[in-house]
């Protein structure tokens, strides 16, 4: 339908150029993969959740001071952004021990970490995003160490910010995964949150049943994933009149026999 330029396409989302220079248009794709895009699946309905979720998520995080590169929602699933240098690294901050760190470490999933961790993977698809340390960041340039410091700090207070936030909709945020880039305004160089912040990226449990409402229900084949993002949704009160996402709002997430 559109005829808009593809500045470049990704495994759940596609920029597009924006209405003007520094303006991308980010569109989130149904599209779900996992193992590094081994395990691909097409789930209706999830774009547009993920649309709603990260843009409330932007938006809260910018009203306590994180800069971020969301500007506004133009549709069902498109927002508009600023265009940014995407430093090439996923920071994962954890509370809880889950997924890779679980297997790496030998903890058991749900043991609480003695505190919140922040870990550095090279987004290299190629290489399976592999874990990195601050020496390999600056010694490859691809961060330097100010920048290092200042991706960790603002990683801390988005956790702290984002845990509070869950918690008091009964959801514990167990990990999750951000991206930042490098915004020029008048000569001066920033950092800021970019790309999105979505259950496809955080791993989020439910207080009371544990029921997993995020990306690992279908990383794990367990099904019921929209209705766990809609469930999301719906406890941060952003569900909107009309929506897609409400078709389907009778049914509320069971927990599945996995759990
Ligand atoms: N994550 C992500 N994209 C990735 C890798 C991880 O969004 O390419 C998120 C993931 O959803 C989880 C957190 O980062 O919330 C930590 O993921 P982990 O290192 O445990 O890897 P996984 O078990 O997902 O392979």
């Amino acid at each position: 339908m559109s005829k808009r330029r593809r500045i470049y396409e990704g495994k759940a989302k596609i920029l597009y150029e924006g209405p003007e220079p520094g303006l991308l248009v980010q569109h989130f794709k149904d599209d779900a993969t996992a193992f590094n895009a081994k395990k691909h699946e097409v789930i209706d309905g999830k774009g547009v959740l993920n649309n709603r979720i990260s843009e409330y998520l932007f938006l809260r995080l910018a009203e306590i001071g994180i800069p971020t590169h969301f500007v506004k929602r133009l549709n069902m699933r498109e927002q508009l952004i600023r265009e940014v240098e995407i430093i090439p690294l996923e920071v994962v901050v954890r509370n809880i021990a889950a997924g890779s760190i679980a297997k790496r470490l030998g903890l058991e999933e749900g043991t609480p970490l003695p505190r919140s961790i922040v870990e550095f993977y090279f987004k290299e698809d190629k290489l399976d995003d592999p874990m990195v340390s601050e020496e390999h960041i600056t010694a490859f340039g691809w961060a330097h160490p100010p920048e290092i410091d200042e991706m960790t700090a603002m990683a801390l207070r988005i956790n702290d910010f984002m845990a509070g936030l869950f918690m008091g909709i009964g959801i514990r945020l167990v990990d999750f995964k951000i991206e930042f880039g490098r915004l020029v305004e008048n000569d001066m160089m920033r950092i800021v949150l970019a790309d999105e912040i979505s259950p496809d990226s955080c791993r989020l449990w439910d207080v009371e049943t544990d029921d997993k409402m995020d990306k690992d229900r279908f990383r794990r084949d367990m099904g019921g994933l929209v209705e766990a993002y809609r469930e999301v949704a719906q406890r941060l009160g952003i569900l909107p009149e009309g929506d897609l996402s409400r078709e389907k709002t009778g049914p509320r997430l069971v927990s599945s026999n996995e759990d």
